[in-house]
């Protein structure tokens, strides 16, 4: 997706906030460092992601996408924490 196609997608997803239908939204850029749940994950190294974040400035419902290389270092991590639990 071209970058010009890429914005104007981020905005249409943007309309109404999806909890309490507000327009009052505004787009972030966040840093996340996600632990894995439970004893397991304890050993499991963290996932940095940069996603932008969409937030309703209203009531605080935030929502964003994971990017598909960090999305699958989190399923691989949970799949390896499942595998130890079991
Ligand atoms: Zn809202």
């Amino acid at each position: 997706m071209k970058h010009k196609e890429l914005a104007r997608h981020q905005v249409r997803q943007a309309i109404t906030c999806a909890r309490c239908s507000s327009e009052n939204l505004s787009q972030f850029s966040a840093e996340m460092n996600f632990h894995f749940p439970g004893h397991e994950g304890l050993t499991e190294p963290t996932v940095w992601v940069f996603p932008q974040v969409t937030v309703c400035l209203d009531c605080g419902y935030a929502a964003f996408s994971i990017p598909e290389s960090e999305l699958q270092r989190l399923a691989d991590g949970c799949r390896r924490i499942r595998a130890k639990a079991a």
